[in-house]
């Protein structure tokens, strides 16, 4: 009697589990709150209308990180000179760490991009030396 009792809460945890497995697929893959109505042109992800960008064809997430050049493609990086969001397609890359994007490039040129690239790494170094003097003084 007692293992049949067992036996059967266990299946009935499981039944719960479907169940709950089953209403979480199909909420809204970035909120999780509401049902999904679109399907999102760029990741796939299905959402809700509250996460949905319909002007874009696209969910929240990917209309944030959109590229901000062609703004067709994800952004993976930051343009080191402007600050736009580019995507592989509209970036240049300088060195193994920075890149910058299609317009900086061709207005600065490659000399131009690497010296104001360096101004700012220089700058930094200081504002950061500074920072550790300030501190260490303290
Ligand atoms: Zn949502
Ligand atoms: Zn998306
Ligand atoms: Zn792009
Ligand atoms: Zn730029």
């Amino acid at each position: 009697m007692n293992e049949n009792k067992e036996n059967y809460v266990k299946k009935l945890s499981f039944i719960i589990d479907d169940i709950l497995a089953n209403n979480i697929e199909k909420k809204c893959e970035i909120c999780g709150k509401k049902e999904r109505k679109n399907k999102c042109r760029i990741c796939g992800r299905e959402v809700c209308n509250d996460c949905y960008n319909k002007e874009k064809g696209m969910c929240i997430v990917c209309s944030e990180t959109l590229c901000e050049i062609c703004k067709r493609r994800n952004a993976v990086e930051r343009c080191q000179i402007c600050g736009k969001l580019v995507c592989p397609d509209c970036m240049v890359r300088i060195d193994k760490s920075r890149v910058v994007c299609r317009d900086c490039y061709e207005k600065l040129g490659l000399d131009g991009v690497r010296r104001i690239i360096e101004d700012k790494a220089i700058s930094e170094n200081l504002k950061m030396k500074k920072f550790f003097q300030e501190f260490c003084e303290k």
